[in-house]
Order: C-alpha cells, then structure tokens, then sequence
C-alpha cells in the first residue's frame, strides 16, 4: 500500500520579505502502482514539491502522507531514510570510488543486510537495467546513459514504496533518452509509485498514467496524458501541452450532446464542448494536427505560410490566418502537402475543442498564507 496524499502543502525558502513561496497550497493524492509526472516551466516548484516527498527539504504547513505513515506535517519530518522512497536526480549522483555493485549494494546494506543476503537482489536489480555484466567497473568507466541505469538500480534495488524522479533523462542524448525511457517504464510495481519531475511534455505524456501540471507553486490541472491535450481546461495549459493553437469563434449552436457548431469567419465547423457556457464568443483550441489539407474551392480557414520547417516525415508550418483574425496558426502537415512560403493554403477543422469559460482570475490566487517557523 503505497498511496501518497499530499494536502494543501507549502514551502517557503528564506524568511520575512525576502521570503519566496515556492508551493502554494498543493493538494494530490496518488494511488498505489501510479505513475504520475509533475510538469511545468523552470522554477515552477516541481523539484521542491518531490524533495518535499523525499524528505529532503521540509514544508512550512500542510501534510504528506506515504501509505499509511505521515511523513511531513507541521511539528513533524521523517527523514529522508526512513521514508523507504528512492530517488533518481538529473545527474546520476553515484559514489565515484565505489563499484557499480557496491553503488546498488548501498541501500539495502543501510537496511540492514550483508553482502550474502543482499548479492542477488543487486544483480537481478542491474540485470532489470542490463548491467550485470559490468558490476565490478567504476562509474568513472561508464557512459552517461550506463550512469543513469546503474542510479535506476540504485533507486528500485530496496523495493521503495515510491520512486521519485528528477528530470532523469535532461543530461541525455536524445538517441540514449528512448532507451531510459524504456528502462523507466519496466519499472513499473503494482505497489509503489512513481513521481517523475520534468519540463518536457514529451516525456510527462509518454510515460505518465496521469499528468500534474504546476505553475507558479499551483496545481493548474490534473489529468489523464490525453485529456490534458484533448481537453485543457485554461489557456496556459492548452499553451504548454501541445502547442495548442487559441483561435476566437462563434458558438452558433448545438450538434449534439458535447459537440457544439463554431464559425470562424464564415467557415462552420464542429467542436467538442463540455463548458456549458452560453456566450457566443468562445475561443477555440485547436492542435498543429486538427488540420486537412483541401481545394481552394471549399469551404475552410485560408492561412498563408509564413515559415515551413521540415521534420522528416512531415512539415511544420507556421502560418497566419487570412481575414479580419490574423492571428498566427501552428500547423503539422503531411509530406505530400510540400508547402513552400507565401502559399495560400485552404484548411478545413477536423477536431477543436471549446475552451472553459475561464473562472474569475481570483480563483488562482495562492490562499493568503503566514509563514510560520519550523
Ligand atoms: P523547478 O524544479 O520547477 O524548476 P524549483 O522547485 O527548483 O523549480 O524552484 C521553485 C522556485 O523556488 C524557484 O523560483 C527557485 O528559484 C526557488 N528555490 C528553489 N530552491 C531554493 C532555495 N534553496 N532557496 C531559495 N529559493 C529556492
Ligand atoms: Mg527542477
């Protein structure tokens, strides 16, 4: 059992005016075998928020619980070792003077047991990372991604309750980060979960059962990988997630239930729509691959190619929308499309979602907080 429940947690670095709130009031509750991903831009929190969970650094008020232990409360901090999580940094952090052997060895000797009992957990831990055979090198005689393994090792050998990941693969070259991936993934334990710290959406999307989207110490948005895309609940996150294209339109009417017909211009499509709102102005969202190419004789959105960037299998195109708009459009379009600057293309909408009506600006505001010694 291996849940982590986090209730209104927040952390202030320094004291008095100079006094930075790094969390403001985060609440989350993971289940047992989860693998979440915290993602969000620099310096949003999402470091502190797993150091927070790692013990590493303490919390100013709120609580954090690990399965049935609280670990982290106001008057209370349980240290990093005795909080049975393991935990992966960017940079692999291993003992140079040791062994790969003895760098996986280490935790569970600090549990308690000798080499004997504990030699085959660690070869069937570096065999999971396909490092046996090089469990007498130093790190020193190891590649980048060979380092990262053996920290992966490490993290799992002891059978943690949580795995705790800090952008693990940013040190990577993008040929090796496929392969950690992979590693990561294999991971995986009905009973202990995951927390993977990152700024790159790719990886937060690929590996995550549900995604945690930070800004400025708030939780913006907790979903699924696909509802974040498909269905981002404010404009930031349809920005972050996926390069979302934000497009002004007329609600005219209803399809069906959901779906509500648009116009941009005096082109009518359909578009997904859970808001509930009634206003007629809505703003659409729109991803760089909801777009088909068609005949300047049908309806559509006209869009000229401002700059088009080849992608190996497909073009990346940003565009401007012709008409009273002008606003700028991001696209993706096949290899066949060859689009080439300063053409005119006619595009029509094959998937776009209505964006919530946004709440009063209030409603994000960090709750007013006095900091409190510890
Ligand atoms: P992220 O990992 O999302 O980039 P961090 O959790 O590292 O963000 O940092 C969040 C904010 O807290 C940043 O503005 C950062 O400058 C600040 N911060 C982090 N660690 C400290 C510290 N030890 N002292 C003061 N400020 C800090
Ligand atoms: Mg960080």
């Amino acid at each position: 059992m291996a849940r982590i429940k986090l209730q209104d947690v927040h952390k202030h670095y320094g004291r008095g005016a100079a006094a930075f709130h790094a969390l403001r009031g985060v609440s989350l509750e993971m289940r047992s075998g989860e693998f979440v991903a915290l993602l969000g831009p620099s310096g949003s929190g999402k470091t502190t928020l797993l150091r927070a969970v790692a013990g590493l650094e303490t919390i100013n008020s709120g609580q954090i619980q690990i399965g049935d232990d609280l670990v982290a409360a106001p008057g209370r901090h349980v240290l990093p070792e005795r909080r049975n999580v393991g935990v992966v940094f960017q940079s692999h952090a291993l003992w140079p003077h040791m062994t790969v052997f003895e760098n996986v060895l280490f935790p569970l000797r600090e549990s308690g047991l000798n080499e004997t009992q504990a030699r085959p957990r660690v070869m069937e831990a570096l065999a999971q990372v396909e490092l046996q055979d090089l469990a007498q090198r130093t790190p020193g005689e190891l590649s980048g991604g060979q380092k990262q393994r053996v920290a992966l090792a490490r993290a799992m050998v002891a059978n943690p309750r949580v795995i705790l990941f800090d952008e693990p693969l940013a040190s990577l070259d993008v040929e090796l980060r496929r392969d950690m991936m992979r590693h990561i993934d294999q991971l995986r334990r009905p009973d202990s979960s995951m927390m993977y710290v990152t700024h790159n959406q790719e990886e937060a999307l690929a590996l995550a059962d549900r995604v945690v989207l930070l800004f400025d110490g708030c939780i913006e948005q907790i979903d699924t990988p696909v509802r974040l895309c498909r269905e981002p609940q404010t404009e930031r996150v349809a920005r972050f997630v996926g390069s979302g294209n934000l497009l002004p339109a007329r609600r005219t009417g209803v399809v069906r239930e959901g779906v509500a017909q648009v116009a941009v211009g005096d082109y009518a499509f359909e578009a997904r729509d859970t808001s509930q709102g009634t206003s007629e102005q809505v703003r659409l969202c729109l991803a760089p691959t909801a777009f088909a190419l068609v005949g300047p004789e049908l309806p559509g959105l006209s869009v000229r190619v401002e700059h088009v960037f080849f992608q190996g299998s497909s073009y990346a195109v940003d565009g401007v929308l012709q008409g009273a708009l002008a606003e700028p459009l991001s696209l993706v379009l096949p290899f066949e499309a060859q689009p080439r600057r300063g053409d005119m293309l006619r595009l029509q909408v094959r998937d776009a979602w209505v964006m919530p009506e946004t709440a009063s600006p209030d409603a994000h505001q960090p709750k007013s907080y006095i900091p409190q010694d510890r």
